[in-house]
């Protein structure tokens, strides 16, 4: 198998499912269907730059901590690098690292002119206040700045960060360059060059990829069963555009387990209603309690798990029993669970594709920002449709024509593009 000389190999206890191979595994799989050259491969294998800088932080106890902050840079040859930032107790250098390399090639499955990359810092947001997270992450973009800029590499919300640590991204990179900088961050508030559209954005690409697959079996979304794991920026929003467009949200969760409504969860009800409860859902009026493993096997039309990676796992695979899975979070299902839901004839949207939307509206921001001209949130949406709904069809198409599941379709048009262009730029020197 490929793999990179610049990373540090994974810890035994998370060595079964290492997802930065996993990565690899995925990319070796779409240039064998490109027949791509062993040189190519071993380029298109290794991230570019690796950085991991330390920051330290003075807590409101007056104790101070160092916590490890990673930013890995792994294509630009399309333009500017672009990718979330995550806070979780789970990030890992190599899990980062995966995320950076699914950015490359969810970009250049989307024909948009961006190059993957991913930050993280393995903390647990909830465990810190506002004032020692801004503190955090102020420091975190300090050590980033030569890094990090509009034309270099354009961080944005990913789990466990919004649009607030996007504004303290900005403040202090423009701060130490000495102007306003709005460019340097996507998925900020609108007060300070934030796209319209751009918070419900992810969900809303979730939506659309659902609709189209459904659409093609002849169903719609009006009275489709769909489960949903993950009630954060992208479970929320997929929950509540899905339950607008009609279909019945049997379940949704969050870390600390779910809620299940046999006729369907009132989704703006309980948007309400985390929203004054500290973003629980525990104990939402017309629901019953079920547990995260219970929520990914009720019956369903579509599964949606907008959480974390390896969530359907040779464990559970078995147990699945939804006719759809559309992968909103980034690697939920993994490498031999994937393989085992063809072999079930469970259609799997990838990640690539399905939570595409947010990065699309990234780079909507990003043409708004560079324009000075801000579009109304119909024209945002309008144009994500159009990306959307054109990157899908070139998948299924693909799929059809190679008789290849869609992942690797997907994977053979955004990996096929990269390639060609380091092909067409050449190697330096
Ligand atoms: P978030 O932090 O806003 O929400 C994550 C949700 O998952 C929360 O509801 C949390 O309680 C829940 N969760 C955490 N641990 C869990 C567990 N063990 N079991 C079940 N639920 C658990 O994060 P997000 O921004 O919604 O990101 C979710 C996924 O979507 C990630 O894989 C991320 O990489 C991917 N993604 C996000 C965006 C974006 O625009 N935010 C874009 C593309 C992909």
């Amino acid at each position: 198998m490929v793999s990179s000389s610049l990373l540090p190999l994974e810890t035994p206890s998370q060595a079964h499912i290492c997802p930065f191979d996993q990565a690899c595994s995925y990319l070796e799989q779409a240039a064998r269907e490109l027949r791509m050259d062993q040189g190519l491969l071993a380029v298109l294998s290794n991230p570019r730059k690796v950085v991991t800088v330390s920051i330290p932080v003075k807590l409101d106890s007056g104790e101070v901590q160092v916590l490890a902050g990673h930013r890995v840079q792994h294509c630009d040859v399309l333009g500017p690098y672009k990718g979330g930032t995550r806070y979780h107790p789970a990030v890992t250098l190599r899990e980062v690292s995966a995320l950076a390399m699914l950015m490359t090639w969810k970009c250049a499955l989307l024909n948009i002119p961006f190059g993957g990359a991913k930050g993280g810092i393995a903390l647990d947001p909830a465990r810190y206040s506002v004032g020692e997270l801004e503190r955090i992450t102020r420091r975190y973009t300090s050590e980033l700045i030569k890094d990090i800029g509009p034309a270099v590499d354009i961080p944005a919300p990913d789990m466990g960060t919004s649009a607030r640590e996007m504004a303290w991204m900005m403040d202090t990179y423009s701060v130490n360059v000495g102007h306003a900088v709005p460019g340097v961050v996507t998925g900020k508030p609108i007060s300070i060059g934030g796209s319209r559209g751009r918070e419900l954005a992810t969900g809303r690409g979730v939506m659309i990829i659902v609709r189209e697959a459904l659409a093609e079996r002849g169903q719609s979304l009006v009275g489709a069963r769909v489960v949903i794991q993950g009630f954060g920026n992208v479970g929320s929003a997929a929950a509540l555009l899905l339950h607008q467009a009609g279909a019945k949200i049997l379940a949704v969760s969050t870390g600390s387990g779910g809620v299940f409504a046999e006729a369907g969860l009132d989704i703006p009800a309980l948007k309400t209603y985390t929203a004054q409860n500290g973003r629980s859902i525990k104990g939402f009026p017309g629901s019953v309690p079920i547990t995260n493993a219970e929520l990914l096997t009720l019956p369903c039309d579509v599964l949606i798990p907008a959480a974390l990676e390896n969530q359907i796992t040779e464990e559970n695979v078995n147990q699945i029993r939804a006719s759809i899975v559309a992968e909103a979070a980034n690697g939920p299902v993994t490498l031999k669970a994937d393989q085992m839901l063809e072999l079930r004839g469970i259609t799997v949207l990838p990640d690539i594709l399905t939570n595409a939307g947010g990065v699309v509206v990234s780079y909507l921001e990003w043409v708004q920002g560079l324009s000075y001209v801000f579009w109304d949130e119909e024209r945002v949406n309008w144009e994500m449709e159009q990306l959307m709904v054109q990157a899908y069809h070139k998948v299924t198409q693909k799929s059809k024509a190679r008789q290849i599941p869609l992942r690797l379709a997907a994977y053979v048009l955004g990996v096929g593009r990269v390639a060609q262009a380091v092909t067409d730029r050449g190697l330096y020197p």
